[in-house]
């Protein structure tokens, strides 16, 4: 599966929109400190609205800043018309409730899909902004015109970014399934039972080739960095000739999130709209 190829073709598809619109919606990133890992996603996200034609927003704070004034500057950019979308860069330093001020981001401009009404949104089916890397495998599995209703689906880390949003996603598109974590006994019994095996791990080689059957499909959320070189959760190598799909590291799963966080602006424009 292609994520860089679908990637591309979402970009234009979101561009193709934006041009239509008599307004340009807008991305506002809060960052506390000078996380490196953090300055390399925003400078993606950053490219990402130029390409697409959003506005982007930097705010760049001090690793000294209290709650109550990231409380503060959420209300302020929650009320302005100018920006349409909110996101808070992951991680915050330790001293500051991460929940606490995802949850103070308006619902409608949280383009993560990470407050807590947009997860009751998400378990309850209902319209709402969801988060972007559970979004990206869906995307993957459309294109491929890959049917869920009736699939059983084994879904391994359950983390409220990725593998718990997936587990209501699927579900809601009735398949079974079955979601899988760091206590769960007899993985490969699971994996086996399985028709579509996605691993959010972050385990380099969990899914060996006798966890999938011949024809299985397999998405790899997981990067590690070993040496300078990315890996996926899933021993791609090994297992490529068996799946019916499998995604690489990099350039399947990983495109996607940030495509996804493109759709989820204009999606989050017009939801306020
Ligand atoms: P996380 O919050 O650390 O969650 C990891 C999950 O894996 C937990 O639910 C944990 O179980 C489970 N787990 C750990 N060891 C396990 C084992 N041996 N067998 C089965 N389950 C096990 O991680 P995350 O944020 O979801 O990220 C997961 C991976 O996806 C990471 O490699 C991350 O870099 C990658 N990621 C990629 C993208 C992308 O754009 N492609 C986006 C986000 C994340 P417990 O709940 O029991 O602890």
């Amino acid at each position: 599966m292609d994520g860089i190829k679908l990637k591309e073709k979402i970009l234009n598809e979101v561009k193709c929109e934006v041009q239509k619109l008599d307004f340009t919606p807008s991305l506002c990133v809060i960052q506390v400190g000078n996380n490196p890992a953090s300055n390399v996603y925003i400078k993606q996200k950053e490219i990402m609205c130029n390409n697409v034609g959003y506005k982007f927003i930097h705010k760049k704070l001090s690793d000294d800043i209290t709650e109550k004034e990231i409380l503060h500057l959420i209300d302020k950019l929650n009320k302005s018309d100018d920006i349409t979308s909110i996101l808070i860069q992951m991680p915050l330093p330790d001293y500051l409730d991460e929940k606490k001020i995802q949850n103070r981001v308006n619902p409608l401009k949280d383009v993560d899909g990470l407050n807590d009404i947009n997860i009751i949104n998400l378990i309850n089916n209902k319209q709402g902004l969801k988060p972007c890397t559970a979004l990206g495998v869906l995307e993957l599995l459309n294109e491929y015109k890959i049917t869920l209703k009736g699939k059983k689906i084994a879904i391994i880390g359950r983390s409220t970014l990725v593998g718990m949003p997936l587990f209501h996603l699927l579900e809601n598109k009735d398949a079974t399934v079955t979601l899988c974590h760091s206590k769960t006994i007899n993985l490969k019994e699971i994996t086996l039972n399985s028709d579509i095996v996605i691993c959010a791990v972050g385990k380099k080689h969990l899914i060996t080739q006798d966890m999938i059957n011949k024809d299985t499909i397999v998405i790899d959320v997981g990067i590690n960095k070993e040496n300078g070189i990315l890996y996926g959760d899933v021993d791609f190598e090994n297992i490529k000739n068996k799946a019916s799909y499998i995604t690489p590291v990099p350039g399947g799963v990983g495109p996607l999130t940030i495509a996804c966080l493109a759709k989820n602006i204009l999606e989050s424009y017009n939801i306020q709209k």
